[in-house]
């Protein structure tokens, strides 16, 4: 390991605590513009989000009717829609500073509406999504079902509609982490292949981080940027109670090899639905598809795919995309942790103490935002004009409440109806609706009991049902909300 240091040799200017692309990103751009700069973190990435991600370069693809209802959801579409400027040059710099396998894997994004989507979340998501296109004069085109390339689903699950969407594509994110990590190196940075176990402080100020071999790094600022895996570092500080707790979004992706070395030339997906990111099938190389992805809300993060979600992914895939996929090979399951705050809206901005940072909650688009993140905390780093308004994220605030708590039961209502026509439900006639009449006044009022003044964001509030300990850490949270407000 390269200690390397301040001018003063007992430090770095900045230490990136978290070897993620969010950390990575940021330590490229400070490691060009001469800092010493050093990012921590196990070579394997245990944990992390990046390595199981599509990973899809969208924002539009991701729209929902819940995510536009409110000012901080549309101001988190903002930010995708400037990162997703940012990636042609990201793209063509990093692949010219560094050899490697190709990054880019999808040239678009086709979207389609099936008949196993619900009109409550596929159809008004559909919708969403050309509305905004529209909105931002952004290009899409529709397409016939029938001309969909690569598209063979089971009749029962086959698209209706489709549209292109040309400027939205992927990457391979092993290819990403790969350069991101080549780059740093060569612009002078560090990396250094242990985690930290917690951050060291004198009063208010923050001086550095402890290894988990007990050394000391020191550094002038320090970025947590260990995604779901930051609540551990927070916890070490006297700031912690203040900002929302995170938790993980954790999600099955795999990767297939296709039994007729086949694979479309877009990102084919479906709307968000069931709470995760929609069913999605993105090129890879050689003959390789990705599948993805499944989104279970977890107090602790996960490093292996629990069966029913693999099993669930895997249906969904060769059911709705492509009858095949079925003889065709799992060359990998992934397991990975979006990070996922108490009110599931991302954590930007300083920590609270000087010299700490917090970028992460960044929840499914991370990779995405990602060369904007870089280049904003840069520039705040280096305290430089900055371009982008990330206030609404700052770390240290009461929980944002995007819903009301009728829409957020509503919203948990819809999704849970709709996992059960994904999985292939059959009932008879009238049992839906009987169903949903209960299900409602249940999840009211299994919100009124969790707290009387907060309502968590619907996939908590789902998740808590049936996790304990979720609810007395959102209590909890809640209770400190109170105490601080
Ligand atoms: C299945 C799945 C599919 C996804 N698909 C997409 C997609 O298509 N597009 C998109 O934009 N986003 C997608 N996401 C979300 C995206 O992956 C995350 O938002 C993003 O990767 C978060 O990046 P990060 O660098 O903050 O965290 P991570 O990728 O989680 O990285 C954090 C790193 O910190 C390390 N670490 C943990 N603790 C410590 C410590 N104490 N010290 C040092 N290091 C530590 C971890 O080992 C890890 O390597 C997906 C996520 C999943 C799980």
């Amino acid at each position: 390991m390269n200690a390397g240091g301040n001018a003063d040799g007992t430090g770095f200017d900045v230490v990136v605590v978290g070897n993620g692309v969010l950390g990575l990103s940021l330590a490229r751009v400070l490691a060009r513009r001469g800092q010493r700069v050093a990012v921590l973190g196990r070579p394997h990435r245990p944990w992390a989000g990046s390595t199981a991600a599509g990973a899809m370069l969208g924002c539009f693809g991701e729209v929902t009717t819940s995510l536009l209802a409110s000012e901080h959801g549309r101001a988190k579409l903002e930010l995708g829609i400037q990162a997703g400027r940012m990636w042609p040059q990201w793209l063509a710099e990093l692949e010219e500073e560094t050899d490697g396998t190709a990054v880019k894997t999808a040239e678009g994004t086709t979207v389609i509406l099936n008949t196993i989507g619900t009109a409550e979340i596929d159809d008004t998501n559909y919708q969403a999504i050309r509305a905004e296109l529209t909105r931002h004069s952004e290009p899409f085109e529709d397409i016939e079902p029938a001309d969909l390339d690569w598209v063979d689903a089971d009749p029962i699950s086959r698209p209706l509609k489709a549209f292109h969407i040309p400027g939205e594509h992927a990457v391979n994110s092993a290819a990403l982490l790969e350069r991101l990590e080549s780059a740093v190196v060569q612009a002078g940075g560090t990396l250094i292949a242990e985690p930290a176990a917690r951050v060291v402080h004198q009063g208010d100020r923050v001086t550095g981080v402890v290894l988990a071999s007990g050394e000391k790094i020191g550094a002038d600022h320090v970025m947590l940027a260990a995604g779901a895996r930051t609540q551990e570092l927070l916890d070490t500080l006297p700031v912690g109670p203040r900002i929302p707790r995170l938790v993980s979004g954790y999600g099955v992706s795999t990767l297939v090899r296709t039994v007729d070395a086949t694979t479309p030339d877009s990102v084919i997906r479906t709307p968000n639905r069931s709470f995760a990111c929609g069913l999605h099938v993105v090129p890879r190389s050689e003959g390789h598809v990705y599948l993805g992805a499944t989104n279970v809300i977890s107090v602790e993060p996960r490093d292996t795919a629990e069966m029913r979600d693999l099993v669930f992914l895997l249906q969904c895939a060769h059911r709705q995309v492509r009858r095949n996929l079925w003889n065709s090979d799992v060359t990998k399951v992934q397991a990975g942790n979006r990070p996922v705050s108490m009110d599931a809206f991302p954590l930007l901005g300083e920590g609270g103490m000087d010299g700490l940072w917090i970028m992460t909650g960044t929840y499914r688009d991370g990779l995405h935002l990602s060369p904007l993140l870089a280049q904003e905390f840069a520039a705040r780093i280096l305290g430089e004009q900055t371009r982008t308004d990330l206030e609404p994220f700052t770390p240290l605030r009461q929980p944002i409440q995007a819903w009301t708590r009728e829409e957020s039961v509503g919203i948990v209502v819809d999704h849970q109806i709709g996992i059960g026509y994904e999985q292939d439900w059959t009932i008879p006639v009238d049992w839906h609706h009987w169903i949903e009449m209960d299900l409602r006044p249940a999840t009211l009022n299994w919100a009124n009991e969790i707290d009387p003044e907060f309502t968590p964001p619907p996939e908590l509030l789902f998740a808590s049902r049936f996790d304990p300990e979720l609810v007395s850490i959102l209590r909890k949270y809640y209770a400190t909300c109170r105490e601080h407000s």
